[in-house]
């Protein structure tokens, strides 16, 4: 191989890519529009990149590129900021969890599909396209102080934890009461994401439907990409994938959005009645606080001397 050698610090864990190139097409659930969509490998230390290929526009996702967090996680190149990517949480969510540090994602269209409203079929592709190891030592945020965003009874977090990696609590409470009071906790692993999160899809209420239509959102929007709630029923016919579906879905979400710190986060992340909005305005204040972070290569556990 040409170009410098790369040491690892003892210990490292290195950065990661794909294995291969691998396309998709699929429907934006805001924008209705057929887009077709590359995974690729990319070189060490470029992070996830969004390429509009249409428009010849890179958008790094990068939490100081989201520019709407509304309903959608949003990012917008910085030089054109008319160019943008919407829905980004489910694959970055995905990438996130299976330790993906670096790939290259073109679109032809504003938006990334929504396939099937989770985060499982941008883990199949992934699974498809394989992963490389890279040379390079992969980088963590740890975070030391907390930081936290409150809004009325809505709140998230980021503390210290002495664990290894990003442990996650998170509540939900919906007046529907198809939803209702859900929370779930795990340690963020590729295992457990695999298990308890990946397949949880969007959802939205009857109700909204119409708001969202009539303001243009949604138009790709059905049941086979989302699940739609009106009071006590649930109106997919094959109903929920699990009970617990609709706060397992906002955590998905928050994996998503966290992973625009562009480094895997070691901490505890806590919320309640969260969002998009939230999350991104938290990782704003972390960044914001450079007292409350460090960005570290982390080393293997020391072996215990023999006594
Ligand atoms: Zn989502």
């Amino acid at each position: 191989m040409d170009g410098p050698v790369h040491l690892l610090p003892h210990g490292a864990a290195q950065q990661r890519t794909l294995r291969s190139p691998i396309d998709c097409t699929g429907t934006g659930l805001h924008s209705g529009l057929r887009v077709w969509m590359e995974l690729a490998p990319s070189a060490a230390d470029s992070g996830i990149i969004f390429h509009r290929r249409d428009m010849a526009v890179d958008i790094p996702a990068r939490f100081d590129r989201v520019v709407d967090g509304r309903l959608a996680t949003q990012l917008a190149a910085t030089e054109a900021p008319d160019v943008r990517v919407s829905t980004v949480e489910h694959i970055m969510a995905a990438l996130a969890a299976l330790g993906i540090d670096n790939a290259r994602i073109s679109l032809d269209g504003p938006e990334v599909p929504v396939l099937d409203g989770s985060g499982a079929p941008f883990v199949f592709l992934i699974d498809c396209a394989g992963i490389a190891v890279q040379e390079a030592p992969r980088r963590e945020l740890v975070v030391l102080r907390p930081v936290r965003i409150v809004e009325g009874e809505s709140f998230v977090e980021l503390l210290p934890d002495p664990g290894p990696g990003l442990t996650m609590e998170l509540s939900i409470a919906f007046d529907q009461p198809a939803i209702g009071r859900q929370a779930f906790a795990l340690q963020l692993t590729e295992v457990a994401f695999r298990r308890e999160l990946a397949s949880a899809r969007t959802f939205t209420t009857a109700d909204a439907i119409a708001a969202l239509r009539a303001a243009g959102l949604a138009q790709g929007g059905t049941l086979e990409n989302a699940v739609v709630v009106d009071n006590q029923r649930v109106l997919n016919p094959a109903g929920l994938r699990m009970p617990d579906e609709f706060v397992r879905h906002k955590l998905l979400d928050a994996v998503g959005d966290l992973a625009l710190a562009g480094f895997p986060i070691r901490g505890r992340f806590r919320a309640h009645r969260s969002g998009h909005a939230l999350n991104h305005r938290l990782l704003q204040r972390l960044f914001a606080s450079p007292e409350a972070f460090r960005i570290v290569v982390p080393l293997a556990e020391p072996a215990l001397a023999a006594a």
